[in-house]
């Protein structure tokens, strides 16, 4: 990072020293700035015992006794009688005092003796009638009077403009002046005029600078105009205001941390004048919410122009700052002492971070990831392995990252959670596309009391998304039966219902005969049976239960029943000492425990016919039932 410091503000310290016993002048009065040329070890031209810089020195004294004596207004010179400050340190010391005018008192000369006259130089700049306009009336007038003394013009009647042939530029863009004693002043508002009285190369001339008496009449031709003009150049300071303006923001990073520079542009306005601060502004890092105020170092570059630059790694980056700029300005008041800086947009990053501005404010993002997952399940189905059943399907995921939508950096995580967050189980997953993935589960031996969730989370260690968790979203729909159960989707929520089978009993007697066993009779046969479940004939789920039972409800007699086949079984009874004299039916019901038919029974349907002798019985079915008769 570099921290420039450039020369002029060592001589600005320097100069503040020196002025700090200065004597201000009142709010009201006009203040004017008289510059004696050269001086010092620099005494500008020279015709024998003439000395330019000594004839200036009598010159700006004569012109100060005049003008003290005007009420309102207040005189300072640049130099002592010996000085010889820099042009630059004359301007600031026209600012320092703040000046409304500065006039520069020279004598001319030329290598070709024969040319002779007088001639005034202004600024340039007409962006202010203070500037060009006023100074070319204030010139036309110094002209005239000297005119009247008998010096002829050189190089026509008007003041004269010369510009700067190096680009240089005044704050308000327009192109600076040549001479330094009339744009050093110009920085600062203030308007100057540079006289070159006559010639001390021209033997004519030379008359005028020849006695104090003469040089006096010059310094008088000044003064006259320059208290007819003063008021004009006066300046109004109650209005005075600071601008600033950010023209770059960069981010970057040395061994000592992150930070931001870039180049500002600071200027105090009076009216429609732009000028230099005198001293350096303080600049200030500003969050919105006011919590964070931070000392921002600048220094000074060229024009109104700063460089600075500011750490980054201790400050808040969820919040945004504006750049303050207040002035150190001690010499005036300023009707506000402070500027928010306008900030044009500007978009900046290294490794770590990602500094953007927009509206005046400056954002600091970093660049580890703000994130969240998302998920969308494709599809989601029960299937089975060895008896072992697992659940399994399709998903969506992507991670949001700083805003947008992005393929997860790592691997996801998916996880079967119980609600109650006693069951955690993980679930396999394996890419099968960008964003789109293959995951399964066994299920087997699930306790089918709880309802579950499947988890996604971002499996990425680097990513702030790392620590978010999304539960995904089902369409509701029944998946498959396991066991018992219907597993369902519902609410997000993955759930087991047992299955409650509305159903009934039926049957269809395939043999009924009369058998004997050590003269034991028994009745034996075969028999279909079938449950009808929710609307389908199903192989009951349990041994059915048969009953010969005596029509008057007496008699309940349980028969032997065994499968022979899916749904068929084989059936006996021993029905030796049955009483006789009462009916019979062969009741059916399901064996189930767990299956609404249960409850249900049917009375076997059979073919009217006789099944053979029971003692002095013969046995026959009709009407469904069993009948002894003689
Ligand atoms: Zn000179």
């Amino acid at each position: 990072m570099k921290h420039k410091i450039k020369y002029i503000f060592l001589f600005i310290i320097i100069i503040l020293a020196i002025l700090g016993a200065s004597v201000y002048a009142s709010d009201n009065d006009i203040v004017i700035v008289l510059d004696p040329g050269h001086g010092g070890d620099d005494p500008g031209a020279t015709n024998g015992k003439y000395i330019e810089s000594e004839i200036n020195w009598k010159i700006a004294n004569y012109v100060k006794e005049e003008l003290d004596k005007v009420d309102g207004i207040k005189t300072v010179l640049t130099r002592t009688k010996n000085g010889n400050p820099e042009l630059a340190e004359r301007g600031l010391i026209a600012r320092n005092n703040l000046a409304d005018l500065m006039i520069s008192f020279h004598i001319n000369s030329s290598d070709r003796t024969t040319v002779r006259g007088t001639e005034v130089y202004i600024t340039c700049n007409k962006n202010n009638v203070r500037f060009n306009e006023y100074s070319y009336m204030l010139g036309q007038k110094i002209l005239r009077n000297l005119h009247a003394l008998g010096i002829p013009y050189w190089g026509g009647l008007e003041p004269k403009i010369k510009l700067s042939t190096d680009g240089e530029k005044y704050l308000d863009g327009s192109m600076s002046d040549w001479y330094g004693i009339i744009r050093n002043p110009m920085y600062y508002g203030i308007p100057s005029i540079l006289v070159e009285h006559c010639f001390i190369s021209n033997r004519f001339d030379l008359q005028h600078i020849s006695s104090d008496a003469n040089i006096k009449k010059l310094a008088m031709a000044d003064a006259k105009a320059i208290i007819e003009m003063a008021e004009k150049f006066r300046i109004d300071r109650t209005n005075n205001k600071l601008q600033a303006t950010v023209l770059s923001v960069n981010v970057s990073n040395n061994k000592n941390g992150n930070y931001i520079y870039g180049e500002i542009s600071i200027t105090e306005k009076i009216n429609d004048m732009k000028r230099n601060p005198i001293e350096l502004p303080t600049v200030t890092l500003k969050s919105t919410d006011g919590k964070i105020s931070s000392e921002i170092f600048i220094n000074y570059l060229s024009g109104s122009k700063y460089y600075f630059d500011k750490f980054i790694d201790d400050l808040d980056t969820n919040k945004q700052y504006i750049i303050e700029v207040k002035s150190n300005n001690k010499l005036e008041k300023l009707i506000s002492n402070t500027a928010k800086a306008s900030i044009a947009s500007f978009s900046s990053s290294n490794s770590k971070y990602k500094v953007t501005t927009n509206s005046n404010k400056i954002k600091i993002n970093s660049n580890t990831y703000v994130g969240n997952i998302n998920s969308e399940i494709k599809s989601l189905k029960l299937g089975s392995s060895n008896k072992n059943a697992y659940i399994y399907g399709e998903i969506i995921i992507v991670e949001w990252v700083n805003g947008k939508s992005t393929v997860p950096s790592a691997k996801p995580i998916i996880k079967l959670k119980s609600t109650d967050g006693k069951a955690n189980l993980p679930v396999f997953v394996t890419a099968t596309g960008t964003n789109t993935y293959y995951f399964d589960r066994f299920i087997e031996g699930i306790d089918t009391s709880k309802q579950y969730v499947l988890e996604v989370s971002s499996g990425s260690s680097n990513n702030t998304s790392k620590n978010k968790t999304m539960n995904v979203y089902f369409k509701n729909q029944n998946i498959g039966n396991y066991h018992d159960y219907k597993l369902y989707l519902n609410n997000n929520q993955i759930k087991f219902k047992l299955n409650t089978y509305v159903g009934n009993i039926n049957s269809e007697i395939k043999s009924l005969k009369l058998g004997s066993s050590n003269k034991n009779a028994y009745i034996y046969g075969e028999i279909i049976i079938v449950e009808w479940v929710n609307g389908k004939s199903t192989v009951p789920s349990a041994k059915p239960i048969m009953r010969l039972k005596s029509t008057d409800g007496k008699a309940n007699l349980p028969v032997f029943v065994t499968a022979t086949g899916t749904n068929t079984y084989y059936f006996d009874r021993f029905i030796e000492g049955i009483d006789t004299s009462k009916q019979y039916v062969l009741e059916v019901s399901s064996g189930s425990n767990r299956n609404t038919s249960k409850n249900k029974t049917m009375n076997v349907y059979f073919k009217n016919q006789n099944i053979g002798k029971y003692h002095s019985y013969l046995i026959n079915c009709n009407n469904n039932q069993i009948k002894f008769t003689k």
